[in-house]
This record gives C-alpha cells, structure tokens and sequence, in this order.
C-alpha cells in the first residue's frame, strides 16, 4: 500500500463520502486483417507497410466490414452474457487528429451491435495487502458494446530528431475494436478491478481478443467522481487514462478518490477533466479540460449498410463457444467437489483449466490433482514463466504419476522431487522412477524384517516405550525409514510399528 495515500487518507471524512466509478474498455479484436480493408493486423511490422488507401483515408476508398470482425464481435458479446442487435449501424465521428487521416473514425452511436446488458462478476473486498476477504456476486449494467476502427500511433520516441518531428505510423488505423461501456455501476477500485479482470479472461476464454493490456490490445479508461452519502446529484466526473494494467488502473482510482474528497473537504471546486495516470510519480495528472470537448457530429456512415446480424448467425457462432469460465467454476465445485477459491484458480485461464479435467480424469482422483496443480505444477510454471498449455509436463504424465501415488509405489515426496525431474527432462513418471530405482516398498514381510533389526537394535527404547513413553515412537518411525534408506511406505510402517511395538 502507498503510504503517503494512506497518510492523506487518514486525514480526511472517508466514509462520508460514496464513489461512483463507470469503465470503459477497448478489446481489440483478433481478426487477421482489418474492419474496413484487407490489410494485416501484425503487431511491430515495418511502420506503415500494412496499409492501403482504405486505412489511409484517401479520397475515393471505400470500406467493406470484414466479417470474422462481425464474428468476433459477437463472441465477445455472447461470452459477456450479452444480446446482438439484429440491426446496428456504423456512424463517422468526426474530429481531427493526425493519426486518424480520414478525420473521423468509424464507429456505432445511437444504434450499437448490443446494449442494455447485465453482466454478473464476482467481487471481494480486499484487506490492506489487497488480498481478497470474501467473494460476492455483483451485477454490473453494461450500457453498450459497439464496433468500431482503431486509429494510427504518433511515434514521439526512438527515431531521429523528434525533438523537431513527430512521426506517424498508421498500421493500427483500421484495426478492428469491440469498445464496451459500463454503467456507473462500481463503488470501489476493486470493484472495477475485478469486472476489468472478468471482462479480459471472458474475451481471452472465447478467443475474442488477446486483452493483454501490456500489449494495448486492450485499453481501458475509466470515469471516477464522488459524492456524499445520502446525495441524489453525481459529483464532477474525472475521466482516467494511460491505465497500462489493472492494478494500475486500480491504484490510480484510490489515488482519484482521495485527491476528489481532498478537493472537496477543503472547500474547493472540481474540474471535469482528463487525467493521465504516472505510475511511477503514483498520481495523477491533469491532460486536458473537457472545455476542450469535442462535438463528434455522428452521422451514419455513407458507405456502409446497416449492419444486419440474423438469428442464425449469432446461433452459429454460441455453438462453436466453449463453456464459459463462470459456468466452468461452478461445474468443477460440483463435479470435482473442489471450494470456491481452487475452482476459480483452476479456471484463471482455459489452457489451466483443460489442464487440470485432463489431469484430474487420468489420475482418478480430481481433489489430489487440484491441489497438486495449484502448489506443485504452478510454482514450476511460474519459476519457468510459462502457461499451463506450454507445461513440459502434459496432463496426461501428471495424472500417471499421481496414480503412482495413490498406489503406493511411491511416497508423496519422491513424487514431488519425481515432478521436477519431469519438469527439467520431459521424461516420464515412469523413466524417472525406474533410473533412480525410486521404488516404494509396501510389500509387508520386506517391511517386518526391517521393525524385527531395528526394534533388536535399540531395547532400551523399547523398554522405554513399552513402559509409557510413546513419545518414542517418531524414533522408530525414524530409524525404519532410514534402514529402508526412504523407500518404506510410511503408512504400512506405522501400522506394522504399532503392532510390533506392543510385542504382539
Ligand atoms: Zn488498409
């Protein structure tokens, strides 16, 4: 936590006072090419080799809407629980800048591809670490998702004299992007942190857009006011930019919300504005005043037909959708009887989810396989930085050595120093416990030849122990298992202990 956040906090009426918080996101879409023209969508190519005179706005071009955009669209709709318009229509919206060539950028305005949706999140209050307390569902009014063009980038780094130039690369004018627009639905920066979480792992999931926000492909922003409890009216709203991460996005609303109730407890007056937030100062800035608001003038797009989107179509594209992540994490609760915390780790991503049903079937035993993925395989990934789906260990291969386990041919923690032999190899369970002769003994006449040396060995602790003092019996556990240089199994041993210990 900041604590120079914490300090102004305390000096100021926090709980007077109610946030209200609305999100905007922008999910670029994963097509190959762009909404209007044929050209790539590749990320760092040459700066503007993907370009024709569509994207660039040349006079005479004319747009034609790629239909796996359309498509996109609409799983991105479907996966966030929301309805297709059977008709929307792109509109220009109009305003000059110098990435944006044609100077207006097609997008949706009062008849969007979906609106007026409701999207169910799960939430949880966080304590001062930020580690979540205790999860509730939360239904969040989703005001619209639109389609619309990206624009191009003004490069101001990196190249020569940018001191004197500024440079454009309009390789991104045209790519294909769902913006969806919330409500003012969220009285806390976590809150909007776990609907923005929701929204990206759903888009992923479905295969509706990367959303990595290191990347850019998705982009959110969100528009922060407050007001005192009990009030009707919304406060003046500040509208928040360059949020590069959620947890970015989540700090600079905590750092919003405290600079607003400042303003206001000391007397002063706020501004509608734009402000960036600067990670690295951990404030925000102001960009621009909304004096400075531009009239878009929407007016439907002339050379594009409404949008007409059938039934069937939106049918097609829900039957080829994989089962969602919410709907998912109920199912593994009860099929696999695993809690809320486990399912909903399991399903952070589908490539771990698949993981884990694959696992869990080969090992017959979905529990062990649940805890095993989140403390064992997880901490490997995440040493090695990898997904579930790139593990050099499959599913299948961990599901056999967890068989190996419950069969008893070896302990649980050869099988853990096993597992990361197959981490670092790619070896099989197998392989690795045949090379290294990693066999565990069950057999019990190997296992009583072993308690009758030992217990011969050592009898003036059994005189001890017989005589009341059971405390030694961790010593024999000890010295049988050392005899069996590990390989005994524990169970089988304390069992045959206990009977041979009592002289029976
Ligand atoms: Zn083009």
């Amino acid at each position: 936590m900041n604590s120079k956040l914490e300090t102004r906090k305390s000096k100021l009426r926090m709980n007077a006072w109610e946030t209200i918080i609305g999100l905007e996101i922008h999910a670029q879409l994963s097509t190959e090419s762009k909404i209007f023209c044929g050209c790539s969508t590749r990320f760092g190519d040459t700066p503007n080799e993907n370009t024709c005179p569509v994207c660039l706005g040349l006079p005479g071009a004319l747009p034609v809407l790629n239909r796996r955009a359309v498509e996109l669209g609409a799983r991105a709709a479907l996966a966030l629980g929301l309805h297709v318009n059977s008709e929307s229509v792109f509109s220009r919206k109009n305003y000059f800048y110098p990435d944006l060539p044609k100077g207006y950028q097609i997008s949706q305005y009062d008849k969007p591809f979906s609106a007026n949706g409701e999207l169910e999140i799960m939430t949880a209050e966080r304590d001062e670490a930020g580690h979540p307390v205790e999860w509730k569902a939360k239904k969040v009014a989703i005001t619209r998702l639109h389609l619309e063009e990206d624009a191009g980038k003004n490069v101001h780094e990196g190249l020569p004299d940018v001191d004197r130039y500024s440079y454009i690369d309009l390789n991104r004018a045209g790519t294909p992007l769902a913006e969806i627009v919330t409500e003012p639905d969220f009285r806390t920066s976590w809150e909007a942190y776990d609907y923005v979480n929701h929204v990206r792992r759903a888009l992923q999931w479905v295969g509706a857009s990367e959303a990595d926000m290191e990347k850019g492909n998705l982009r959110c922003e969100a528009n922060v006011s407050v007001r005192r409890i009990g009030d009707e009216k919304f406060g003046t709203k500040v509208e928040l930019k360059n949020l590069n991460s959620v947890r970015f996005m989540q700090r600079a609303i905590e750092f919003e919300v405290t600079r607003q109730i400042g303003v206001l407890e000391s007397g002063g007056k706020l501004q509608q504005e734009t402000r960036l937030w600067d990670e690295r100062a951990g404030e925000t800035r102001v960009m621009r005043s909304k004096e400075e608001a531009h009239d878009y003038r929407y007016f439907p797009e002339p050379d594009l037909p409404p949008l007409k989107v059938s039934e069937e179509f939106v049918e097609r594209v829900r039957a080829t959708m994989p089962e969602l992540p919410e709907a998912r994490r109920r199912r593994f609760m009860e099929q696999y009887d695993l809690s809320f915390s486990d399912a909903s780790q399991l399903t952070a991503e589908r490539s771990l989810a698949d993981y884990y049903e694959k696992a869990a079937e080969v090992s017959g035993n979905p529990r062990t396989a649940a805890n095993w993925i989140r403390t064992e395989l997880l901490r490997a990934l995440e040493h090695a930085g990898l997904s579930a789906s790139e593990s050099p260990v499959s599913p299948e291969d961990l599901g056999a050595l967890l068989r190996l386990i419950e069969e008893g041919k070896i302990s649980g923690k050869q099988g853990k120093e096993v597992l990361i032999e197959m981490f670092a190899s790619g070896k099989s369970a197998t392989a690795i416990i045949a090379e290294q002769g990693l066999v565990q003994v069950s057999d019990t006449g190997e296992i009583d030849s072993i308690i009758d040396a030992v217990i011969a060995a050592s009898p003036q602790q059994l005189e001890q122990y017989r005589a009341g003092k059971e405390t030694l019996f961790g010593f024999f556990v000890g010295q049988v298992m050392k005899a069996s240089k590990g390989k005994a199994n524990p169970k089988v041993v304390n069992e045959r202990l206990k009977t041979k210990l009592q002289g029976s």
